[in-house]
């Protein structure tokens, strides 16, 4: 029988059992054998009765010397058989083994017949009594039995086949192998190869073992073997990965420096150490494939930035990849600050953004855009749009009009500015002030469409709210402020660039409210038809600085190269986009997907890789030549697991925090003690501290009960009053959570309610006081994550851990927070308490299943497995050699896909 036969070729496997079979989808022989045991009983027989009870079960065999049937509580049975040793002594005691209520077992034993028994010895009254053991009639001595006196195996149970019967299969199938190894392949080199220890024999020794010592050594083979063919698999990925086409992605560093030198800080050690890792190996032919770990606040961003510098210094674009639109805006932030005054283009790409800048028509946007952005709990002011019903009688005239004096919520208007009376926009006056418009393009305002004509400008424009007063509303940002700005951000740029000075811009302007939308209609067309209308451009000529938010996907489409056209406004376009190409682009995993391409792609940053898989780093990278890679996680792991879920990337560790960090204490408390955490909560906020109160109410995959964060937040905002708070969670609109956190970020609000939207990367220094409700909820690896956003200035900082009544697991797993702030450490712990299974998702790290080795007790052997896999392919990258192009099957295996690169 060889290895691979379908178990349903057996005619003595009865059809149920192969279909529970293949319930544990176990189909061939192979599989069968590879439905390793979970553990082994000890059912060596025992030489002598017991004359005590045990906790752990014993195997026995003796003649059953008396049967009896009792009954009890009216139809109840007891049956009763008494065995006594094979070689009675003077203090032999019989053992007494009963069974309730089990009617064949009685007609399964009779007195003169020996039976072996499993099962927990008990004293009951001067009895030695076994209540239910397993047993087996012996017909013949001669007959070995599969289930008792030896270490018998105990497997992962399914339902509709019992270990009894999956034994006996298992048995049997070892019994008919032949020849006895029958294509059972040791796929291990020598080195990992102890004695003469080979596949077929650790599967036999796996199932029914002689001793412990071989069970161990068979079970130590497997391990190793499953352990080496995945770091085969790992080290091929690694080969596959680093023959690809690859380019040097390092300038000279100049830009870096200028960089570091404007940084408020010194670089610690060991951001050094690893700048410089990564710095090799951007310079290096082959594509870089890193991981960056460093725990919450240990500076990763500024490593990532630096690499970056070099990749852009070599005239490549960099992607920074982050997991949450918040995440994304908030690196954009950062980076904006740090970079363009060193003169570097960055642009953020993000889910919502695409969605929003493409080719929507301009009503269905617009009225979609009035609800969407209703949501934000407690601030009460819906768009109102109902003016919009009302009909005007006027025309599409102008009128000359003052801003009015307050500021309507979602009010658009349409305004015109001159240039003052010598003044002459030329065309790249005329881009700058484009630009300008675009530039706070849903930032500060939606806007719907502008042209910039030769000595005025049109546009419409709908401010979005700014802030919340103290009273709780919202404050629009104001027309004046938002047109003054535009003004005098684009007066100065193009001073400077027609080395002019004096004014630009007309005082006066002409602006109307836009009542209905027919109103807005008519001002949109006119606004797009001017240029033509007005004579300025021929009617079949293009006019460049006509701009909708059509136009917006439309230049993104041109800066990918497509949609020639040969008329002046695309080479103008495309023109402008090669000097304005941005060198970083920001955003979510929607840069994994085609709308995003780029045009030069050099390196790829991806900030908290637990939430990318393998799958979405691939697609990324399946791009020829490959950009360097680096990946970022704050969730350190252990060694073990770096081994195998990074495995097939090179580890670039921070194992330092930068110095001016104050302290983070860390305190369980239980909820009855509440009161005095809120008034150590105020004092705390009176010394102008900002805090963070954390609820598990919300999850962003669940469904929004806005109800119940309303409901929490007006609980914080009484508990917390004077002080300001704001509510945060994950439905909030990406712009309001941007502007949220943005009055945060400058000490408006003094307390944020939130959910874990906060969970990665946030920086705001001040907030020093972090509360959590019902820790509990959470996972420790998460808790640190979400301590991690306090202890990041110089001030001591407070954690607080709230629970309700805890059981003792919870409040050991909640004292590890209190004990350390070591990530790695709580990493540690962590696994130690919950196993892996969350870390080593396969879907996650796309490897396979383990089927015995354990990664955390069997750490010892994935270090050997990986150095032999490792050695193995540095010095024979495509297996050519005869020993060892055997492996090659493990990875074919494995991959479900062939080796493609191996001749
Ligand atoms: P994380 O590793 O969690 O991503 P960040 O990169 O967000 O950490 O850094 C956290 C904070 O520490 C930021 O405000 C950053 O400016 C600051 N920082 C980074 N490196 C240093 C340093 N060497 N010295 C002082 N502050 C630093
Ligand atoms: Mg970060």
């Amino acid at each position: 029988m060889q290895i691979s036969r379908p178990l349903a070729e057996l005619d003595w496997i009865q059809r149920p059992r192969l279909l529970a079979l293949r319930r544990l989808c176990i189909e061939t022989v192979e599989n069968l054998l590879t439905h390793f045991p979970r553990r082994h009983e000890d059912r060596t027989e025992f030489p002598e009765f017991p004359r005590e009870e045990s906790d752990v079960p014993i195997c026995l065999c003796g003649e059953v010397i008396k049967t009896s049937l009792r009954r009890f509580g009216g139809w109840k049975k007891i049956f009763e058989a008494t065995l006594q040793e094979s070689k009675p002594n003077a203090l032999s005691e019989p053992l007494v083994c009963r069974w309730f209520n089990l009617h064949y077992v009685q007609k399964m034993i009779a007195t003169g017949q020996r039976l072996v028994v499993f099962g927990k010895p008990r004293l009951r009254g001067k009895r030695i009594c076994m209540d239910h053991p397993e047993f087996e009639v012996i017909e013949n001595d001669e007959e070995i039995s599969i289930h008792f006196r030896r270490l018998t195996p105990i497997y992962p149970a399914t339902e509709g086949l019992s270990q009894r019967v999956l034994r006996s299969i298992i048995c049997r199938i070892l019994s008919e192998l032949s020849p006895p190894g029958a294509g059972l392949e040791t796929l291990l080199p020598s080195e990992l190869v102890s004695g003469d220890m080979d596949r077929a024999t650790a599967i036999r020794a796996i199932h029914f073992p002689e001793s412990w010592e071989a069970r161990d050594a068979a079970r130590e083979h497997l391990v190793l073997s499953e352990f080496f063919a995945m770091q085969t698999l790992i080290a091929s990925r690694r080969t596959d990965a680093s023959i690809r086409i690859g380019q040097a992605h390092c300038g000279s560093g100049t830009l870096l420096e200028k960089f570091l030198e404007s940084l408020p800080f010194e670089l610690t050690g060991a951001q050094r150490k690893v700048i410089a890792e990564i710095r090799r190996a951007l310079a290096a032919s082959h594509p870089m494939n890193r991981l960056l770990q460093g725990d919450v606040g240990s500076g990763k961003t500024v490593v990532a930035i630096a690499a970056m510098l070099l990749a852009i210094e070599a005239g490549y674009q960099a992607a920074f990849m982050a997991p949450t639109q918040i995440l994304a805006e908030q690196h954009y932030a950062v980076l904006r600050r740090w970079l363009e005054p060193l003169g570097v283009r960055i642009a953020l790409r993000t889910g919502a953004r695409q969605e929003e800048s493409g080719p929507l028509p301009l009503f269905a946007a617009a009225e979609n855009q009035g609800s969407a952005r209703v949501s934000r709990v407690g601030d009460g002011v819906a768009p109102s749009r109902t003016f919009l019903n009302v009909q005007s009688p006027d025309g599409a005239f102008y009128s000359r009009r003052r801003v009015p004096h307050f500021e309507k919520p979602w009010a658009i208007y349409a305004v015109t500015i001159g240039t003052s009376s010598p003044r002459w926009l030329s065309p790249k006056a005329r881009t700058i002030v484009l630009d300008a418009l675009r530039h706070f393009h849903q930032k500060h305002y939606e806007l719907f469409a502008a042209s910039v004509m030769p000595d005025h400008v049109h546009f419409l424009i709908q401010p979005w709210p700014k802030k919340n007063d103290y009273a709780g509303n919202v404050v629009f940002w104001p027309l004046s402020v938002l047109i003054h700005s535009m003004k005098s951000f684009s007066a100065h740029k193009i001073n400077k660039v027609e080395q002019k000075s004096g004014t630009l811009w007309e005082k006066e302007r002409f602006d109307r409210y836009v009542r209905s939308d027919r109103d807005l209609k008519e001002k949109f067309q006119y606004i797009l038809r001017n240029p033509w209308d007005s004579g300025v451009a021929e009617q079949n000529e293009d006019y460049p600085w006509v701009w909708t938010q059509d136009d917006e996907a439309r230049n993104e489409r041109l800066f990918r190269g497509e949609a020639e056209t040969s008329t002046r406004d695309a080479r103008a376009t495309r023109d402008k986009m090669r000097e304005d190409k941005p060198q970083i682009i920001i955003g979510t995993h929607a840069l994994l997907y085609e709308n995003v391409s780029f045009s030069n792609l050099g390196l790829v940053v991806i900030d908290e890789q637990h939430k990318f898989g393998v799958a979405q780093r691939a697609r990324l990278t399946a791009r020829e030549p490959t950009p360097d890679v680096l990946v970022m996680t704050a969730t350190p792991i252990p060694r073990t697991l770096t081994m195998t879920i990074y495995g097939d990337l090179d580890v670039s560790t921070i194992d330092e925090m930068p110095r001016n960090r104050g302290k983070i204490i860390t305190a369980v408390r239980d909820e009855s003690k509440l009161g005095e955490v809120l008034s150590f909560l105020r004092t705390q906020l009176e010394a102008r501290r900002q805090l963070y109160v954390i609820y598990p109410l919300i999850d962003e995959s669940e469904k929004l009960d806005v109800k119940a964060a309303a409901a929490e937040y007006e609980l914080w905002r009484e508990r917390l009053r004077p002080f300001r708070c704001e509510l945060l969670h994950g439905r909030i609109p990406a712009v309001e959570k941007q502007e949220i956190m943005e009055r945060f970020r400058s000490g408006e609000t003094d307390a944020l309610i939130s959910t874990t939207v906060l969970e990665v990367g946030v920086d705001v220094p001040n907030a020093t006081v972090m509360l959590i409700e019902n820790a509990d909820h959470f996972g420790l690896a998460q808790l640190h994550q979400l301590r991690g956003r306090i202890g990041r200035g110089e001030h001591k900082s407070y954690c607080i851990l709230l629970t309700s009544n805890q059981p003792k697991e919870a409040s050991a797993k909640l004292a590890v927070l209190e004990r350390t702030n070591n990530g790695f450490e709580v990493a540690e712990a962590d696994w130690e308490l919950r196993g892996p299974g969350d870390l080593l998702g396969t879907a996650q790290s796309g490897l396979p299943a383990l089927k015995i080795g354990n990664l955390k007790a069997d750490a010892h052997l994935m270090r050997r497995a990986r150095a032999a896999a490792v050695a193995i392919f540095e010095a024979d990258p495509h297996l050519e050699s005869p020993e060892n192009q055997r492996f090659r099957r493990l990875i074919v295996e494995q991959q479900g896909r062939t080796f493609s690169n191996v001749s």
